[in-house]
């Protein structure tokens, strides 16, 4: 009898990927991300030896990594939208920081492509590297992110990050935040840098892909955070960087804005699949520990309070799942995807629920779910900096809500 998910037929060899990701997920990354969430110092994450190489190694081996082709050539798009979303919900069960890095790999190919930019294509082709996007600076957060108001086009706000022309190239100077996910590690970076001359603010801005090793980039020391330990995060400086024009993918005031709304689109919809993962991690533990955890005699999952708890984080879990997968299908198979406000009503309701289930699993699991010997208390701070992550929840909700 055939599986169905949203009308989509989820075929055999579906399956069988989804249960090969899932024992990975439990045999390898939810083990190894603990380990790194405990490591005080976050050099030691990214450090020769860390079990986070292995760890990435062996995702690697299974050969699901950066091309959702990997998922089989006889799948549609639907179906392979929707194993997107399957893979995405074991990996980010198991860690989240873990799967994030992995989705960053061979990036910068991909994104060339896209932009019909081949010859930067292959040259990254070639260099096979994990990929940060960088647009986040210590002095402008939300306001980089928020295309469609009125400040984004302000003059008077002034980037730390800026670029210049040099005959046909482009000279880079200033920073960007040490929030830029895996900035010290990576070998291409997805710029988005504004213009120092011709004003109208951060919307005169240009995006470059780039190899992090030309003269000039500098890294600084891998950040410090409360949750996601295992995902890098990084500033990243330029001197006086010389960036040849074939690394540039688009420029000006003319056609910025919509390239950036088309890349917070993408990156709120891959948030959302990520985090119903992190919802699902955290009732998975506490449905399990209720069944186990004796009082009043019995399991405290007999208990009316828990029964109801559980339900509503149960409730959360599905209703997250079926509004990314139905979004993540409409997506591919409509002629204009879906809108900005869709995208980013998945990345608040995802991220706020897998937030509200972590705290609704702590709950559950009492005093023990603040101790360290019991894992929830990292799906907790994990889930906590989804609602920051990739814009800021009340900041994407003003941008979308202006839309509608
Ligand atoms: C785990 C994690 C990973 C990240 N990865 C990346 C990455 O890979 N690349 C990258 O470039 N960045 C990354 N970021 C940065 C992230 O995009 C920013 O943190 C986010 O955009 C918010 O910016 P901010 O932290 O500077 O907060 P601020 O912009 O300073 O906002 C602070 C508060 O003020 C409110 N606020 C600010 N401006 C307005 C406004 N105009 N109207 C109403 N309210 C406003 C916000 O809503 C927020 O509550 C990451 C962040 C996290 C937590």
């Amino acid at each position: 009898m055939a599986e169905y998910d949203s009308g989509i037929e989820i075929t055999e060899e579906m399956l069988a990927i989804r249960n090969t990701v899932h024992r990975f997920a439990n045999d390898v990354m939810h083990p190894v991300g603990v380990t790194l969430d405990k490591m005080h110092d976050p050099a030691d994450v990214i450090a020769e030896g860390s079990p986070l190489w292995e760890a990435l190694d062996k995702y690697k081996e299974l050969g699901l990594v950066g091309q959702q082709e990997a998922y089989g050539p006889d799948l549609s798009p639907a179906q392979r939208a929707l194993m997107h979303c399957m893979v995405l919900e074991e990996t980010c069960r198991g860690d989240v920081g873990l799967s994030i890095t992995l989705s960053l790999y061979n990036m910068a190919p991909q994104v060339a492509r896209n932009f019909g930019n081949e010859e930067a294509a292959l040259f990254f082709d070639e260099r096979n590297e994990i990929c940060c996007l960088a647009l986040t600076e210590p002095n402008h957060g939300s306001d980089h992110v928020a295309f469609n108001e009125p400040t984004f086009f302000d003059e008077k706000i002034k980037p730390d990050c800026r670029v210049s022309r040099d005959g046909d190239d482009f000279i880079i100077n200033g920073q960007k935040s040490s929030w830029v996910s895996a900035g010290t590690l990576a070998g291409a970076i997805i710029l988005f840098a504004t213009f120092e001359e011709g004003g109208q603010g951060l919307a005169n801005g240009a995006v470059f892909v780039l190899p992090a090793d030309l003269p000039g980039i500098s890294k600084g020391k891998p950040l410090d955070k409360m949750g996601q330990r295992s995902l890098n995060q990084g500033e990243i400086f330029f001197d006086d960087v010389k960036v040849s024009h074939k690394f540039l993918m688009m420029e000006g005031v003319g056609v910025y804005p919509i390239v950036w709304e088309m890349f917070l689109k993408d990156a709120n919809l891959a948030m959302a699949q990520q985090f119903v993962g992190v919802a699902r991690a955290a009732y998975d533990m506490a449905l399990e520990y209720a069944r186990a955890r004796v009082q009043g005699g019995v399991p405290i999952i007999q208990h009316q309070n828990v029964k109801l708890r559980l339900f509503s984080m149960y409730t959360k879990v599905e209703l997250a799942r079926s509004h990314v997968r139905r979004l993540s299908v409409n997506n591919v198979v409509n002629e204009n995807g879906i809108s900005y406000q869709q995208a980013a009503s998945a990345k608040v309701f995802v991220t706020q629920s897998a937030f509200e289930v972590a705290s609704d699993a702590i709950q559950t699991f009492g005093a023990y779910g603040l101790c360290k010997e019991y894992p929830i208390e990292k799906v907790f701070r994990d889930a906590r900096a989804s609602t920051i992550e990739d814009g800021e929840n009340s900041m994407l909700a003003i941008m979308a809500a202006s839309r509608l």
